[in-house]
């Protein structure tokens, strides 16, 4: 039996994964689950997979889920969780949105033989550290982002040399084909045209940031030049990579926009039965009309972002999601306009103030913790003054 932990599960990948582990019931064992407040959902998934062990952040919350499971260990935090329970697993989905991910991810990664990484910023903010503990433990690591799980598919058995040129696919999100109006609701902008996913990556798939981040990750996770890299709209999200080798060859991925693909990819890859995704037929269809497209900045300004990045590890990609993740929250209270997201990203990240950690590396991660914290009070401050002006 394969034993099991998902950090996030109630999430929109968490519960993708537990689906996939419901099919096949019998093989897996769910050592334990993860949820910040949505008690509900938890509670039936601690009854349909029986499981002992649950973390609940939200400290109102756990007191009731406390009261109404007295037979299974609830925990009020990771840190606790870390200390009282010794366990080792075959699998773990690290799921959590947000930086408040990285943390529970460095720390899960001892306890398990594999770890698949959906939480992005975790990549962004802290891949010098995720790698240290993935070679420490002799933990196995599958990018799960199905952009990187394609990538990674295509060039685990090359050297990272033979690659010339790798592009990522942006849908475009939901104003693609509409102007974007001042009044934007948030509604419209979660509206994703070919996935259903948590609210703050659908704003950043209607900003692009959610590309600019996925260049970030990929650049880290597979040591990849940034000029190596290009962005372009493909609407339909079939194809989700394309690479070009040195030898000539390109290879292009594309499958159903379904992200049970790299998840079930990332469960069951090295198995003997590998009969579980049934693959649909090849979409001719949309083979015929990919229509693929350069990024137009008057309409995604937040690509310029790509000549900021800074070519190293450095601080300054958590300072990149601190903001955005700011700016994002923001927009979901209504202090700000969806278009200034993209406004204000550009103008804060090029403040001195920010730019400096452009120099630094990541050493720890209470540090990164400590300046994520100090980016966004920044974030926050910076644009509601400059709202009320
Ligand atoms: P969701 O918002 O749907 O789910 C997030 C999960 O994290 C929930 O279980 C949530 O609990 C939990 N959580 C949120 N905040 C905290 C916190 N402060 N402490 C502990 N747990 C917390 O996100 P998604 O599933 O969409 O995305 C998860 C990650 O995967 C993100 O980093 C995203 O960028 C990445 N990703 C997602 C894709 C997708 O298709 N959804 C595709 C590629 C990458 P609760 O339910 O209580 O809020
Ligand atoms: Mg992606």
């Amino acid at each position: 039996m394969k034993k099991i932990i998902i950090l996030g599960s109630t999430g929109s990948i968490g519960k993708q994964t537990l689906e996939i582990i419901k099919k096949d019931k019998n093989k897996f064992k769910i050592l334990l689950l993860s949820t910040d407040k949505n008690i509900n959902i938890i509670s039936k998934q601690i009854k349909t997979f029986k499981v002992k062990n649950i973390v609940v952040t939200n400290q109102k919350k756990y007191k009731i889920l406390k009261k109404r499971f007295k037979k299974i260990k609830i925990f009020p935090d990771f840190k606790t969780m870390d200390k009282k329970l010794k366990v080792k697993a075959d699998y773990v989905m690290s799921a959590i949105s947000g930086i408040q991910g990285l943390r529970p991810t460095i720390n899960i990664i001892k306890k398990t033989k594999r770890i698949a990484i959906a939480n992005k910023e975790s990549l962004i903010c802290g891949w010098s550290l995720i790698q240290k503990e993935l070679k420490k433990h002799k933990t196995e690591f599958i990018p799960v982002d199905s952009e990187h799980f394609s990538i990674w598919s295509v060039i685990k058995d090359f050297q990272k040399s033979d690659i010339d040129k790798v592009i990522l696919t942006a849908s475009g999100g939901p104003f693609l084909n509409n102007k974007i109006k001042r009044n934007v609701s948030i509604k419209d902008a979660i509206s994703h045209p070919n996935w259903v996913m948590g609210k703050k990556i659908s704003i950043d798939s209607a900003t692009m940031m959610n590309k600019i981040f996925e260049v970030i990750e990929a650049k880290k996770i597979f040591n990849i030049e940034l000029n190596k890299f290009e962005i372009l709209i493909h609407p339909k999200s079939y194809i989700h990579a394309i690479v070009r080798f040195k030898n000539g060859l390109i290879k292009i991925i594309a499958h159903d926009t379904d992200m049970k693909i790299p998840i079930s990819n990332s469960i069951y890859m090295g198995d003997n039965n590998q009969n579980f995704i049934k693959s649909k037929k090849i979409n001719i269809k949309i083979l015929n009309s990919l229509n693929l497209q350069k990024v137009k900045i008057k309409k995604f300004p937040v690509i310029k972002i790509l000549n900021r990045i800074a070519k190293n590890e450095s601080l300054f990609d958590t300072v990149i999601v601190s903001i955005n993740d700011e700016l994002v929250n923001l927009f979901l209270e209504n202090k700000i306009k969806f278009l200034d997201i993209s406004s204000k990203i550009w103008h804060l990240i090029n403040l001195p103030l920010f730019l400096k950690f452009k120099h630094q590396k990541p050493k720890n991660l209470a540090q990164i913790e400590r300046l994520n914290e100090f980016v966004r009070l920044k974030t926050r401050s910076l644009s509601v003054i400059s709202q009320k002006k």
